[in-house]
């Protein structure tokens, strides 16, 4: 499973799970938004506690690993449109063109995790042949 195994567009936020770098038994769920002129985010892990990274305007590195794997996944301008950055810079990491006021924001990552697991039934699913729809977001690279 990769570094960041589940990342998507929805309900106006990127959001997803990031693997641990020192512990492959525990999952980061991480997001940005832009709400109300503001970019908020979050990091906690699977059991709902807060990553000691994302605190304050600093973005940890879960966050930064989310924010580069939508830009693979999506692109970086439609991430950027995604998020209503204003001046964006492709030149950059996606996070530096965060110019809104950038804070933590508090919000519970049961329901983005809860996703996830579902999505990952899917994988044990026998093998379809034909393309399950929602599971187009899902890389391909490194899959078996
Ligand atoms: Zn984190």
């Amino acid at each position: 499973m990769g570094k960041v195994p589940y990342v998507e567009l929805v309900d106006g936020k990127v959001q997803g799970v990031v693997s641990s770098g020192s512990d492959i038994a525990r999952v980061y769920v991480s997001w940005v938004s832009f709400t109300d002129g503001e970019h908020l985010f979050g990091c906690s892990t699977n059991n709902n506690r807060p990553c000691g990274g994302a605190a304050g305007n600093h973005l940890c590195k879960h966050l930064d690993s989310l924010l580069a794997e939508a830009v693979t996944m999506y692109g970086y301008d439609r991430v950027a449109r995604y998020l209503k950055i204003e001046s964006p810079n492709p030149d950059t990491h996606l996070r530096f063109s965060l110019t809104a006021p950038c804070i933590a924001g508090s919000r519970s990552a049961s329901s983005i995790f809860s996703r996830f697991l579902r999505y990952l039934t899917y994988l044990e699913q026998p093998v379809a042949t034909a393309p399950v729809p929602e599971l187009h977001w899902f890389p391909t690279v490194g899959v078996k």
